[in-house]
């Protein structure tokens, strides 16, 4: 018997390690869904290039932290494909700043998009995952949230949220087959680390142990793993893929 190809969402997929996971979803057989908020033509790139590589996979437009248009956005691919099977919570900002000098604005809006977002997705793929008793649902945390980072309150309290709502949602879900964890990146090559000065990326690598910045693939391999059959006995854990920074 021919197995069903697997459906993916990757949230925030039109670049960096989103982008590096849907293909890797893609590579492992999965249709992916490539979730983006802004960049519309580098969304339509990751597409380009899953398919070049012989796999499958659309672009559709959706900001997580709305509430109600994650609700729809979820409801139209379950429609649309008839099951969702992998769910990657990755869309997230960043707003640096000192403690003292933070702006409300700039901590809700970090919050609203890294924890508040991975909350919509879960809860809304849940109704087809429950349905279906089966999935796989993978947050992007950051080793920041497990250790903090000065100039990052929000951002960390985001991720250390995506900590507590993995586990939670773990032990909610696991007795209907759902499996639910988090991956914990250290410092990756991405946008969001390019704006780093040449100081602060100095300061950075002599914290990793191995000595060097990951690759948005690093990352992608733990998700693939995570989101495969042989993790099905793994749920509500945290596995930070670092270079050893978080040991
Ligand atoms: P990036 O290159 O800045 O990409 C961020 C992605 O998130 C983009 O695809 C962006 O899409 C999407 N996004 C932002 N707001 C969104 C929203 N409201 N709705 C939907 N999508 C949204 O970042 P990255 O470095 O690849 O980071 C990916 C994830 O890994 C993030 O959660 C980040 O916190 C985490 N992480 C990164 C590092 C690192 O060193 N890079 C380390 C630890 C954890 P649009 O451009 O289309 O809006």
């Amino acid at each position: 018997m021919e197995s069903v190809k697997r459906t993916a969402v990757v949230t925030g997929a039109s670049r960096g390690i989103g982008r590096a996971i849907a293909l890797r979803l893609a590579k492992d057989g999965a249709f992916v869904v490539v979730n983006y908020n802004g960049s519309e033509e580098s969304a339509a790139e990751t597409v380009k290039q899953i398919e070049a590589a012989g796999g499958q996979a659309e672009a559709v437009r959706c900001d997580v932290s709305d509430f109600e248009a994650a609700e729809a956005f979820f409801k139209d691919v379950a429609e649309r494909h008839g099951r969702i099977d992998i769910l990657v919570n990755n869309a997230g900002i960043t707003r640096d700043g000192l403690l003292m000098r933070m702006t409300e604005e700039d901590f809700d809006q970090v919050l609203r998009v890294n924890l508040k977002g991975a909350f919509n997705c879960i809860r809304h793929v849940s109704r087809q995952m429950l349905k279906q008793r089966s999935g796989r649902i993978i947050s992007i945390s950051s080793v920041s949230g497990v250790m903090g980072n000065p100039g990052q309150a929000n951002y960390c309290a985001s991720k250390a949220g995506i900590i507590g709502l993995t586990k939670s949602a773990a032990r909610e879900l696991a007795s209907r087959g759902i499996t639910v964890n988090a991956v914990a990146p250290g410092f990756v090559d991405t946008d969001m680390t390019r704006v780093l000065s040449d100081e602060v990326r100095e300061r950075a690598t002599a914290q990793i142990p191995l000595g060097y910045f990951g690759k948005p693939e690093d990352i992608a391999s733990a998700v693939s793993f995570l989101a495969s059959e042989a993790a099905g006995y793994i749920t509500g854990q945290v596995l930070c893929v670092d270079g050893g920074m978080a040991m």
